[in-house]
């Protein structure tokens, strides 16, 4: 009988992958993200004159990633010490990796202001005081960014929403405690205020929010140059660009939020007399989220008059976007790509279900697939981002390993976690 063609990633047939590293398995496709760094460096980098980007390593963080970046001659973004060392063994300079977060340590300022990271994107009033005290005492200039919260709610889940007025993320931005932290900086000696920084959510897909912000932060540069006659020598437009469900789609191209939001930046500059500062983004889910696919096996296939259960052998515990924002995903039936969609007689959905014990741990809650059996593999599109990094050991689930393919070869870059490991931390 006629055998359709697997399904391949990276050109290499799934099953094989599964067969070989095990299920779960997240397989990255390397060369869909290089292809989109040459696309930042092409169309933006080499286009606009004084950029930079980074890559905001909170979607994906591993060492084969921060080399990947580091080669592709990008910089890093880090919200941790675990993801400023792991930018750190893998080669990557301390002044090419910017550190991020609401609720920076300590430690996470101590030892970032020792290693001379780029620069550090400050998001409160304590903080600033605290890098003020620990760049003093170690006889340190330290670069920062103000993270403004420009009070523009984006177009996207409540959760993944983070400028709008309220938020916990950054100064607001008409506000004394902003002013404050202005004065504060320009007249600390320890302290180089570079300028300024916004984010305004995730999966963003058109460019209005960004433009709706950066308006406002024009704005606010021509307030702080009249009343403090302080320059933005730097602004960073943040991440949030959207990535497709499933790669039948065209990505989307940087330019719809590059392009936009530097034209306006630097006509707004012109018209305020301001020197337009260096523009700076910084996606995460754009880069890594498209070239990742997640590997399950089927455990159970279940048929209930009301839905049919395609119970895998993962779930929250390696991608827990649903529960937390309800994200959607779209799945392939590893060994029959292109079979005719199963509708159970009553046409009830048909639901990809996690191996958890939540009734929210869903993967797909409407799936659209051949007719699925015990034992089949699975695969979701577009698991890059936020899956691996949000994973977690929830009923001592062992955490998936990492391939990276690329035309036909495949590399493990991070091994399947043991039982080993998993008590390896219980004493
Ligand atoms: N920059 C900052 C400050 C963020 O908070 C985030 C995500 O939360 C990003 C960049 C990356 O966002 P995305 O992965 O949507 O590009």
């Amino acid at each position: 009988m006629f055998k359709t063609k697997n399904f391949e990633w990276g050109g290499i047939d799934c099953s094989k992958l599964a067969e070989e590293f095990g299920t779960p398995l997240y397989v990255y496709d390397e060369e869909i993200i290089k292809s989109r760094c040459r696309e930042i460096r092409e169309k933006f980098l080499e286009r606009w004159e004084n950029t930079w980007a980074c890559y905001a390593s909170k979607a994906f963080s591993t060492k084969a990633i921060a080399r990947l970046i580091l080669n592709e001659g990008l910089g890093i973004d880090a919200i941790s010490l675990g993801e400023i060392h792991t930018a750190l063994s893998a080669g990557f300079p301390a002044e090419k990796i910017e550190l991020h977060g609401n609720a920076k340590s300590y430690d996470e300022i101590f030892e970032s202001v020792k290693y001379g990271i780029g620069r550090i994107i400050v998001d409160s009033e304590d903080e600033l005081n605290l890098i003020s005290e620990i760049s003093k005492a170690q006889g340190k200039i330290t670069k920062i960014l103000l993270r403004i919260s420009p009070g523009v709610k984006a177009h996207t889940h409540d959760y993944i929403s983070t400028g709008h007025t309220g938020s916990k993320f950054g100064f607001p931005i008409e506000s004394e405690m902003l002013k404050n932290a202005v004065k504060n900086a320009i007249l600390n000696k320890n302290i180089d205020l570079m300028g300024l920084h916004f984010h305004v959510g995730s999966q963003l897909f058109e460019s209005e929010d960004h433009i709706f912000a950066l308006k406002k932060i024009v704005k606010l540069m021509s307030d702080l140059k009249r009343d403090f006659d302080f320059e933005t020598r730097e602004i960073n437009f943040g991440g949030g660009f959207g990535a497709v469900i499933n790669p039948k789609l065209p990505h989307v191209p940087l330019e719809v939020f590059t392009d936009s939001m530097m034209e306006l930046l630097t006509q707004e500059c012109k018209i305020n007399n301001l020197k337009r500062p260096r523009a700076i983004i910084e996606p995460g889910r754009w880069i890594v989220s498209e070239s990742g696919i997640t590997i399950y096996k089927v455990e159970v296939v279940k048929k209930l008059p009301e839905v049919t259960y395609i119970a895998v052998d993962g779930g929250m515990a390696d991608n827990p976007r649903f529960e937390l924002y309800n994200a959607k995903y779209e799945a392939v039936l590893i060994n029959n790509p292109d079979g005719e969609i199963y509708i159970p007689e009553n046409n009830s959905k048909v639901s990809i279900v996690g191996k958890c014990c939540e009734s929210g741990d869903i993967l797909i809650e409407d799936a659209k697939l051949p007719k699925v059996k015990r034992g089949d593999l699975i695969a979701l599109y577009n698991t890059g981002a936020y899956t691996f990094s949000m994973a977690s050991n929830y009923n001592r689930l062992l955490r998936p390993a990492v391939v990276f393919v690329n035309k036909g070869n495949a590399k493990l870059v991070v091994r399947r976690q043991t039982i080993d490991d998993l008590l390896s931390c219980d004493l």
